[in-house]
């Protein structure tokens, strides 16, 4: 490999599976005469990992089997491979289904992405700084980085790959922030540890971070009551026993507008069900051709579908592990855990309990009910993720970025370039990874993750190799 100094550099703030998965594909692609620095910045020990596959709690598992997860879209069954070859399931006995189909626990999934990487880190083309980035600034035709260890990077190009902001605390809950027993983030390690066995408990969310809360509490032992609340009380669903092909089409004659498509929805389920298909397929052939639907919505529309769909795509769309489904089949059965359609209006310690005062979806009369501890799965807190870091919302002050108008994340181009208070790309600053949907459509889960991970891969060499063209021509003139 030539001195890394003569190199055009990309930057890539975030190491989690995005930004891992952007590195790995450029690192792969290039070729003599056309290679990249490639810096990644990511304060956690391991790529690849980030929020999702960095836990180490064992009932947390993927919620798609194994062999629907792979680094590479051009070989599906990579992440089933590497489980055979390092037999890594092979001390769990739960990690297989009914049907024999894997579903392991999510540090095996960063395992494989960490081990994909490795390779590409040993021999230098990927560069793993353990920083935070605390600041990013335009330099001319390059961007300037500054790390929280005071050290500086110039890069020609930057990604931001920094998904999922912290939870952010309800404001109904903000008399009880400093109680020892509100979990605001169940990421942070050993959160659930101020939970005791027997202790009444309120989780705040019914979605995937729910239901990997109360299938955590189950795998240590805990016995209290579980009170799991959100607005229309929806829950996570399961996968369906039989596997099928995606059924519809709705990106051949797309629809314009949320309520057509919505209907569209509506009519294909009863076809779906008519041959003897599950929602599941209906709701799949969305996913798979999301792209295509969001992009002939306008953006008031695509706002409609974010406000007032989403709660229900998304607990439709993520869909839990078997083993996760069968404790919270359990608990609700045994009258353990009851999921309510409620909002929380007030909070207040007395004594030793925790009292929260609810208005239920169909009640008008404000109920209250004494809990020992509280948690909050509501989700990151996506729509204010330029407020979440310094660094993200300097680059907002000084125009370089600007919100989406979804509420979705960050505002970006069809290229993924991320565009200004003007509404204009900035040449070289890319958005990978989730924080593009608004943009792009479904792009949460894997495989949409990894194939837009590509497709930044191939607009950020395009991008560098005009750029190193246009510097070498400027230093000749
Ligand atoms: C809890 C959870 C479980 C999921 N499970 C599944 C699943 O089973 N199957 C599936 O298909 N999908 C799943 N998903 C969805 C999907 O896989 C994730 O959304 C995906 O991993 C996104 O990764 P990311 O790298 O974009 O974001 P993140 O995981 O949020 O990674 C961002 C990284 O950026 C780093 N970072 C942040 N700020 C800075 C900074 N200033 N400087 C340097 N680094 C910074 C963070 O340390 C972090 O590691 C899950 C998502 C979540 C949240």
């Amino acid at each position: 490999m030539p001195s890394t100094r003569s190199l055009p550099v990309i930057a890539i703030v975030g190491g989690g599976f995005s930004g891992a998965a952007l590195a790995l594909h450029i690192a792969r692609s290039m070729r003599l005469g056309q290679e990249v620095r490639i810096v990644v910045f990511e304060p956690r020990d391991k790529l690849g990992a980030g929020l999702a596959y960095s836990t180490v709690e064992p009932s947390h598992r993927i919620n798609v089997p194994a062999g629907k997860m792979s680094l590479y879209p051009d070989d599906p069954e990579s992440f089933a491979h590497y489980l055979e070859q390092t037999e890594a399931l092979a001390g769990d006995r739960q990690a297989y289904d009914a049907q024999g189909l894997a579903y392991p626990q999510r540090s095996v999934f960063g395992d494989y992405v960490g081990a994909e990487l490795a390779p590409h880190v040993s021999s230098g083309a990927i560069e793993h700084r353990r920083a935070t980035v605390t600041r990013i600034e335009r330099s001319g035709s390059r961007w300037r980085l500054q790390d929280a260890a005071g050290a500086f990077l110039t890069a020609d190009a930057v990604v931001l790959a920094v998904s999922h902001p912290a939870p952010a605390l309800p404001a109904a809950l903000e008399p009880i922030r400093h109680h020892p027993k509100l979990v605001v983030d169940v990421t942070k390690p050993g959160a659930l540890d101020v939970i005791g066995a027997g202790d009444r408990v309120l989780v705040v969310g019914n979605g995937l971070t729910s239901a990997d809360v109360v299938a955590a509490l189950h795998g240590r032992g805990h016995v209290g009551s579980i009170v799991s609340i959100s607005r229309r009380g929806l829950r996570s669903r399961g996968h369906v026993s039989q596997v099928q092909e995606p059924f519809g089409d709705f990106s051949s004659q797309p629809s314009h507008t949320a309520s057509h498509l919505l209907g569209r929805i509506r009519l294909t389920l009863k076809a779906a069900a008519a041959q003897g298909l599950s929602w599941h397929a209906v709701l799949d052939a969305v996913r798979s051709q999301g792209h295509e639907i969001w992009q002939h919505l306008p953006v008031g529309e695509r706002r409609r579908l974010a406000r007032w769909v989403r709660p229900y795509w998304d607990v439709h769309r993520f869909r839990i592990a078997p083993q996760v489904e069968a404790v919270l089949d359990t608990a609700i059965a045994t009258g353990r855990l009851d999921v309510r359609a409620a909002s929380v209006r007030a909070a207040a310690v007395s004594g030793s309990d925790i009292v929260v005062t609810f208005r239920g979806r169909y009640q008008q009369v404000p109920a209250p009910q004494a809990f020992d501890a509280v948690v909050v799965t509501t989700g990151p807190a996506h729509g204010d993720v330029l407020s979440s870091q310094p660094f993200l919302a300097a680059m907002r002050e000084a125009g370089l970025l600007s919100a989406c108008p979804t509420g979705l994340g960050i505002a970006c181009d069809l290229h993924a370039v991320a565009l200004g208070a003007d509404g204009q790309p900035n040449p070289g600053l890319y958005v990978v990874g989730p924080l593009a949907r608004g943009t792009f459509g479904e792009l949460m889960g894997l495989p949409q993750v990894t194939e837009h991970a590509v497709f930044v891969a191939a607009q950020a060499q395009t991008f560098l190799s005009h750029h190193a063209a246009s510097l070498t021509l400027d230093r000749a003139s």
